[in-house]
């Protein structure tokens, strides 16, 4: 093997984006758990829209298991429902609608038939006024309203389909006024503090507000679990930068977003937060309908592969998978179709002199901060000396985030005592997690010698740079770096 291919190929062995996949009824079990994990999914998504306590219990027991025999790091993230709307269930578990017909969304309680839908949504009759339109099961139903009726909303069928249990309702155009943070997401993020979830992701967030109000609860709760927010509504574009200072990380939750705002919009906002985000070291996870027709079919589209390779080429953290892991038919399949087209697009960027092209593009806009200075002067470090790893000891992950937000070519290795920190560095762009002992990290002599023996990317006669150092105070950071021969 030529110098060269060998480099590539350790440099190039580990997936630097993140792919998150949804569990449920079609993954939920030991073995599939172990399949997603070797097909290559990095966190785990609990819905807390679909499920009930007993299942997240047990999931999140099972992908602990399943990690720790397959010495994975593996994240999990309890997704909130937030105020989503929903319909009820039906006596069929599903109705099919005609275009024209007449259907009546009531707010009364009871199961829906061909002619009744519940919602779950107690105000909806109050929120919504004649000639608004209601989006159904992410927008592929569409009723116009034509009367409110008390506690009914009588609607036209003006987009015809199936409807099945408990799918989610869509209001663009009227300005819903139900908080934030429900009841039900506070007895979810109750159960995610007793669980130890690593993150939790806030839907319908609107302004920091809401962010602010999850941080809070969970701070009188003294838990301290890192939140992204889901941007997914209109007013969260106008609020983004707020939002994103106040949160952990960003979910571009396209299936609302492109409800609640025209789809031909989304792309180009998907590639502004992406920027945003990583000017603000704010990890980004690009969500929804990215494989959906893998749910039923083994293959998936171009144009869906060709979605996947534009969230990685725009440099996002991570992609998402949602029913297509689930409750589709071909979970790992789709796992390993994402990881495929990511490993391609990432050769390509390598080929093209490493990912430092979105680099400079997001840096011209204007002078570095102090932890974003050297950063940059790791990476190009890294890259001018032809590194073989950036490892990073860290206690809190800050360091890994700030370095990880600048996406370097050489390898990143985040290494922390701390298995919790370990879980949260995997949902960053390139950061591979090492958990080593608290007598391991301070010498840097010794921690390299521990790490060569979990990692092939570190091994003796390669040449690496040590970088630590960065608060999450910015003005606190005392970043240090070496560089070592080993
Ligand atoms: P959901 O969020 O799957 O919870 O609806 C993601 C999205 O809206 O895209
Ligand atoms: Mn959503």
């Amino acid at each position: 093997m030529k110098n060269s291919d060998a480099l590539e190929k350790i440099a190039l062995d580990k997936r630097r984006t993140k792919i998150v996949a949804t569990l449920g009824p079609a993954t939920g079990n030991n073995p599939q758990i172990e399949a997603l994990l070797k097909a290559g999914v990095n966190v785990i998504r609990l819905n807390m829209s679909h499920g009930d306590e007993k299942t997240h219990r047990l999931y999140v027991e099972r992908v602990r298991r399943v990690s720790k025999r397959l010495g994975k790091h593996t994240a999990i993230i309890m997704d909130l429902c937030g105020p989503k709307m929903r319909v009820g269930k039906f006596t069929n578990g599903y109705i099919e609608l005609i275009q024209g017909q007449n259907i009546t969304i009531t707010s009364r309680k009871g199961s829906g038939d061909e002619n009744l839908i519940h919602s779950q949504y107690k105000g909806l009759y109050k929120d919504v006024k004649k000639g608004n339109r209601i989006f159904l099961d992410d927008g592929r139903l569409e009723f116009t309203v034509t009367s409110i009726v008390g506690k009914d909303v009588r609607c036209k069928v003006v987009q015809a389909g199936i409807l099945r249990d408990n799918k989610g309702m869509n209001l663009p155009d009227s300005n819903v006024t139900v908080p934030s943070l429900t009841t039900k997401d506070k007895n979810d993020a109750l159960l995610a503090i007793e669980l130890g979830a690593d993150f939790l992701a806030l839907s319908f967030v609107r302004h920091k507000k809401d962010v602010v109000a999850l941080s809070n609860f969970l701070k009188k709760h003294d838990a301290n679990i890192p939140v992204i927010s889901k941007i997914e509504k209109p007013e969260a574009i106008k609020n983004i930068e707020e939002i994103i200072k106040h949160s952990y990380g960003i979910m571009i939750a396209r299936g609302d977003l492109g409800i609640e705002l025209p789809a031909e919009q989304v792309p180009l906002i998907q590639r502004d937060l992406i920027k945003l985000a990583r000017k603000h070291n704010c990890p980004v996870i690009v969500a929804t309908q990215m494989l959906e027709s893998m749910v039923n079919n083994s293959r998936p589209t171009r144009a869906e592969v060709g979605d996947v390779a534009n969230a990685a080429l725009l440099s996002a953290d991570a992609v998402m998978l949602s029913e297509e892991t689930a409750a589709g038919k071909y979970p790992i399949e789709s796992v390993q179709n994402m990881d495929r087209v990511l490993r391609e697009i990432e050769r390509y960027q390598w080929k093209q002199g490493g990912f430092i092209k979105h680099e400079t593009e997001i840096r011209s806009s204007g002078i570095l901060s102090f932890r974003q200075a050297i950063s940059h002067a790791i990476l190009t470090l890294a890259d001018d000396l032809n590194l073989q790893a950036i490892i990073i000891p860290t206690r809190t992950g800050t360091t890994a985030r700030v370095i990880a937000a600048d996406r370097p070519s050489a390898p990143t290795i985040g290494v922390c005592t701390r298995p919790e920190i370990c879980r949260r560095m995997n949902l960053h762009w390139g950061i591979i997690s090492i958990q080593v002992r608290k007598g391991d990290i301070h010498n840097w002599k010794k921690l390299c010698a521990t790490i060569s023996k979990k990692s092939p990317l570190v091994l003796p006669g390669h040449t690496v740079l040590l970088a630590s150092g960065f608060n999450s105070n910015p003005s606190q950071s005392a970043p240090v770096l070496k560089i070592m021969h080993l």
